[in-house]
């Protein structure tokens, strides 16, 4: 076992990323997937401008502009009417930016594009059916153990296993996931068939009684990428293959205008799912001797600003830069730490505060236009010139 080793555990973005930014450095990395496979699987994402910088600080540029674009105004719609209700028209255009914009992207292609990247520096790096049952720590190391009895040592272990991390579960706060009273849809709509019913611009939050509902374009504008976002009262599973109906998501999108309840209806059962949101409370530590938390791991939010993959890729960059540049551990996570605390907690908190504008009953247009959404600053966190103190 080297020094410069590290296990991570989930090849989600976050563990990918982190991976990518390791190896560069020179890192030997290994990633501990549980599927056996890696498959294209999700929709549509957005990365904000500082993600997106990210990413391209390891490389990724080119492809990332190939295959994502520049979010465009994002506008918001009466939920009845189909009426615009604000139009951002102090915030610069995003398409000016090139890479250092907003971008909507395919998950399966930007995972895709993370995985071709690590398996390229090293092609044992991704272990796939490799599922974390717990680890143990020594000194000079971590241990991870795995369901078929295999275990693997490294210097350190980043747990990039999402909401419901194994490690968290050990090492930080036993208690389960709440569900946040919040069932999600979504689906992917060729154009041809959502064109009739894409009114007011591509990129459109319909706004209503405790509901929304969000279009937007993927993969060159060939395919709209559709979420559903309502408050629910029975409990929802969570994950990412939960299969819905398009009656039950009419049923709840009832009274919406009819680019809305138009678009529900051009879906198609295959690819639409349901989720329900889980969040967690903030820990008050992310790290423990040599093991720390990344991504939805450390800090599930909500979907409201579109961050949480943004998130999970500010950490990986911050992290591989810590490591790099502080040779003990224990600074390295301190600065991680101190780079990521602050801003996850502000990034979770207006999340909140946008759910709250965007599902009111009654629209608030001097709220809408002061809403998070409309706040840049809050999207400029840069992870590649983030201070690192300890
Ligand atoms: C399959 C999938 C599809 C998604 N689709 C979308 C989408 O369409 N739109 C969207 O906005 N967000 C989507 N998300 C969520 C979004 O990608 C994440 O919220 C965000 O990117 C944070 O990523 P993460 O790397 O922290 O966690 P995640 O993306 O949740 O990745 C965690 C990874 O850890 C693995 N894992 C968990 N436990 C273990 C274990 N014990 N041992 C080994 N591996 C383990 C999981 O299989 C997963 O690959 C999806 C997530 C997943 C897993």
């Amino acid at each position: 076992m080297t020094h410069r080793s590290a296990a991570i555990v989930g090849a989600g973005l976050g563990g990918l990323t982190a991976a990518l930014a390791l190896l560069q450095r020179g890192w030997r990395v290994r990633v501990f997937e549980r599927a056996p496979l890696l498959r294209e699987v999700g929709a549509g994402i957005s990365l904000s401008p500082g993600a997106a910088a990210g990413l391209a600080s390891l490389g990724l540029e080119r492809a990332l502009l190939a295959t994502s674009a520049a979010v465009p105004r994002v506008l918001f719609a009466h939920y009845e009417t189909g009426r615009m209700l604000v139009a951002n028209s102090d915030r610069p255009s995003a398409e000016d930016h090139g890479i250092r914009s907003a971008r909507h992207i395919h998950r399966a292609d930007l995972h895709a594009m993370l995985s071709a990247a690590v398996s390229a520096l090293d092609p044992h790096a991704l272990q796939c059916n490799r599922r974390l049952d717990y680890l143990a720590q020594h000194a000079g190391g971590v241990v991870a153990h795995f369901g078929d009895g295999s275990r693997a040592e490294a210097a350190l272990l980043i747990a990039a296993d999402g909401t419901r991390s194994t490690v968290r579960r050990q090492l930080f706060d036993r208690s389960a996931p709440q569900f946040a009273g919040q069932v999600a849809f979504r689906c992917l709509i060729p154009r041809a068939s959502a064109q009739p019913f894409m009114g007011g611009g591509n990129a459109v939050v319909s706004i209503g009684p405790s509901r929304i509902f969000h279009r937007y374009p993927i993969r060159g504008g060939s395919l709209i990428n559709v979420v559903g976002i309502a408050r629910t009262d029975s409990w929802q599973a969570e994950g990412w293959n939960t299969p819905a109906s398009v009656e039950e998501f009419l049923a709840v999108y009832q009274g919406f205008h009819a680019d809305v309840t138009g678009l529900i209806r051009a879906a198609s059962a295959e690819n639409l799912i349901k989720w329900g949101l889980y969040v967690r409370p903030p820990l008050d530590r992310w790290s423990r001797g040599r093991v720390v938390l990344l991504g939805d791991a450390a800090h599930p939010i909500l979907p409201f600003l579109g961050l949480g993959a943004a998130l999970a890729i500010e950490d990986a960059v911050v992290l591989a830069r810590a490591l790099d540049a502080h040779s003990a551990v224990e600074s390295a996570f301190a600065a991680y730490l101190n780079a990521r605390v602050a801003r996850v907690e502000t990034v979770r908190l207006q999340t909140i505060r946008q759910g709250e504008i965007i599902q009111a009953g009654t629209i608030d247009i001097p709220a809408l236009n002061a809403a998070p959404s409309q706040d840049a600053d809050l999207f400029d966190y840069d992870p590649c010139t983030a201070a690192l103190q300890r």
